[in-house]
């Protein structure tokens, strides 16, 4: 999966180059664990608590992200795109990852059919109004991509109509990227076998009944298919202005630690601080000290 435009360790390992072959990646590995004997043994516990570490890691990143925007009007932001099949844990991920963050400088945004309005315009326009503005962090469960995945499978727009609009995706994210955005863009990939797995559980727990739905079931008919829509997505639009990463998503806990991992490593490239006071440090706090209000 190695390749020149990605950037470091975790980033580079679970980036997907040119060539990727989806098939040959196991759903169930846990790529970048660090290699100590400790981790490697019980790998489950020691990821479940670095990611409380993450987490936290990446509130004060989200805290120093907004507090640029407020004292500079810094344009930076995070977009943090998600895309699975069914069951392939977009809603955990959110909850894990997005739940260590401060909510008021979130933005969710989840992607169902588009509604009549969303029918009339152009399929990035819904989009388009879901970006984050400066300073925040964007999250999207499911995205445009959408527009060449399920919308090719399923033929509900010609050939020539999804075909085209690759190159409209890649314009649109350099543009993003132009404008500040740093793209976080991550395939949670299972297996076939994993799905079956997760439609079951949610068949055998009744709090879990209002997620299934039989569609589901039709739909593994169209893996294949799926799989190979995905494939060209990853060969078409992983580009050096915003790569894809291919997060082996078997293992939840391994699927949250990756995450915010690659989040965390977003951030890093910003090389983000907290802005520097603006007024006269020592006056205020004789100010404050003397009680004058003067
Ligand atoms: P999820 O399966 O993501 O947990 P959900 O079951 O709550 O979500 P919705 O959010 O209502 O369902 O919609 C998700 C469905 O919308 C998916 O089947 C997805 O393929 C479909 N969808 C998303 N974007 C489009 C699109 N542009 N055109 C057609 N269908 C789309």
């Amino acid at each position: 999966m190695r390749d020149d435009r990605c950037v470091s360790d975790l980033a580079a390992l679970l980036c997907a180059g040119p060539g990727l072959d989806l098939a040959s990646i196991d759903t169930a590995s846990t790529p970048g664990l660090p290699g100590k004997k400790a981790v490697r043994k019980n790998p489950k516990p020691w990821a479940r608590g670095d990611l409380v570490s993450l987490g936290e890691r990446l509130a004060i990143q989200q805290e120093m992200l907004y507090a640029n925007f407020k004292t500079n009007g810094d344009r930076r932001r995070i977009l943090l795109v998600l895309q699975a099949m069914d069951c392939g844990g977009k809603d955990g991920t959110i909850k894990k990852v997005a739940g260590a963050l401060n909510p008021q400088g979130l933005r969710i945004a989840a992607f169902g059919p588009p509604t009549e309005q969303e029918r009339r315009h152009d399929f990035l326009w819904r989009i388009r109004h879901a970006v984050p503005p400066p300073g925040m962090i964007g999250v999207f469960n499911r995205s445009h991509y959408e527009d060449v995945l399920v919308v090719r499978v399923r033929k509900l727009a010609p050939a020539r109509v999804w075909r085209s609009r690759y190159q409209k995706i890649n314009d649109f994210e350099e543009e993003l990227a132009a404008d500040g955005i740093t793209l976080v863009k991550v395939m949670l990939h299972i297996s076939l076998e994993e799905q079956r797995r997760r439609l079951l559980a949610r068949l055998e727990d009744p709090t879990k009944h209002w997620k299934y739905r039989p569609e589901d079931v039709d739909n593994r008919a169209f893996w294949p298919a799926y799989q190979e829509a995905y494939q060209d997505v990853l060969a078409r639009c992983g580009t050096d202005a915003a790569p894809w990463y291919v997060v082996p998503a078997d293992r939840k806990w391994y699927r949250d630690w990756a995450v915010a991992h690659l989040m965390l490593q977003a951030f890093s490239g910003l090389g983000l601080r907290y802005p520097t006071a603006s007024f006269d440090l020592e006056r205020e706090r004789k100010r404050l000290e003397e009680g004058t209000n003067k």
